[in-house]
């Protein structure tokens, strides 16, 4: 059984989806793996780290697909890349069924069998698989680096023979995984921080890291799912949150947003009159950038500058920490593979809780009945 990884091909991408590490475990697993040449070397891992741990390195991508069982990836591969594996390969990586299932047609038509990162259910049988939590924890952690090295002024309390410097003070929106390490990467640095959440249970884990929980009363309305993710609120529900955070954002130095409903666009947060609200110097950073966004001023992978404040909306943190992103995920996708390999054989059960769900298509067909919709009423209203 052949395992294959190829150099990343998004622009910016410095991740890789296997480690050197992973390949010592998936040999393990009886299966060999095949590795593009300069595949890891963004992740700082050469090629010849990668023959140390007893992969097979590679630079004809061509045959290496042709005799590919399991790809693994970051980001979804090119329609090339689909075409030019075998038919009934696995693809196992990020491949944005939800929001671009359309993209997926020559995986479809290609008979091949995909599973999405995204899809992974989060049941804690599932924990050490979960990319999405990794990349999040990645990326809450980066926000807050990038922006103590951008405003214009320290993150801690100093007091000092010429006096006393004030703590920067941080607002984070949205405390899911990616906000509270957020939260816990700003208070490490010193800061004073406060965050929001519309789920109640959101506060007391803010709380614990140290950080103001701002409440706002949304009338006893529901505000998550059966899973514990946040449902879309009503008009009502966000503009009271809305004007909270506008209140509140006055006196922040930095603004962390992270919202988000799995499969809708991203709630706006912040108008254009609660940044023009915001001190000259402070910073936003909207981690919501591929979903929408949660402050309406912001633009995807751009700088924009609005009344003194700095606002950015990268939409691949992760790929700029590639060392530990792709450790991370690395050990995620290993994870998830050694539920599919049995005795260095493909053993693909769908009734496997966490392998059905995951998967995309199979066959030929959908498997996942929400990528199904999503996908039928992109097609249909072409
Ligand atoms: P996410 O990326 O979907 O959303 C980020 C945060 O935005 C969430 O906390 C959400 O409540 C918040 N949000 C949504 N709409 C908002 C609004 N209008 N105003 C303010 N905040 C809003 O979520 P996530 O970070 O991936 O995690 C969501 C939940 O899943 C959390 O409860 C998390 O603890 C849980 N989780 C569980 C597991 C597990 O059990 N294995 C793993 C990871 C996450």
């Amino acid at each position: 059984m052949k395992i294959a990884v190829l150099k990343e091909e998004q622009p910016g991408e410095a991740r890789v989806a296997l480690m050197p590490d992973s390949v010592k475990k998936l040999l393990g697993l009886k299966a060999s793996v095949l590795v593009e040449s300069g595949a890891g070397l963004a992740a700082a891992r050469a090629d010849s780290d990668y023959v140390e741990a007893g992969a097979e390195v590679s630079a004809d991508r061509t045959t290496m697909l042709a005799g590919t069982d399991v790809l693994v990836t970051v980001n979804r591969p090119s329609d090339e890349v689909f075409e030019a594996l075998g038919k009934g390969a696995v693809v196992l990586g990020f491949l944005r069924p939800l929001d671009e299932p359309a993209q997926l047609t020559p995986a479809l038509e290609r008979g091949l069998t995909t599973f999405a990162m995204e899809l992974v259910p989060r049941i804690t049988r599932a924990q050490s698989m979960d990319a999405l939590s990794s990349m999040a924890t990645v990326a809450g952690y980066k926000a807050v680096v990038l922006a103590a090295s951008t405003i214009p002024r320290m993150f801690p309390l100093l007091m000092t023979a010429a006096g006393t410097v004030p703590p920067a003070r941080v607002l984070v929106l949205g405390a899911g995984v990616a906000g509270l390490q957020a939260i816990a990467t700003a208070r490490r640095l010193g800061a004073v921080v406060e965050a929001y959440d519309v789920r109640a249970a959101a506060g007391e884990q803010v709380r614990s890291l140290g950080a103001t929980f701002l409440e706002v009363d949304l009338g006893g309305l529901k505000t998550e799912d059966a899973g514990g993710y946040a449902v879309e609120l009503s008009e009502e529900a966000l503009k009271r949150g809305r004007d909270l955070i506008a209140e509140h954002a006055r006196t922040a130095d930095v603004i962390i947003t992270t919202a988000q409903v799995p499969g809708r666009r991203a709630p706006i947060l912040m108008d254009e009159a609660a940044v023009d609200g915001m001190k000259r110097g402070a910073m936003v950073i909207d981690l919501a950038g591929t979903t929408g966004g949660n402050v309406e001023p912001s633009k995807a992978d751009e700088v924009v500058e609005r009344a003194g404040v700095t606002i950015i909306a990268p939409t691949n943190l992760p790929a700029s920490v590639p060392v530990h992103a792709s450790q991370l995920y690395s050990r995620n996708v290993t994870a998830f593979l050694s539920l599919l390999i049995k005795d260095g054989e493909l053993n693909i059960d769908m009734n496997d809780d966490v392998v059905g769900p995951s998967c995309v298509t199979h066959e030929g067909k959908f498997v996942n009945q929400n990528v199904f919709v999503a996908y039928s009423s992109r097609v249909n209203s072409k």
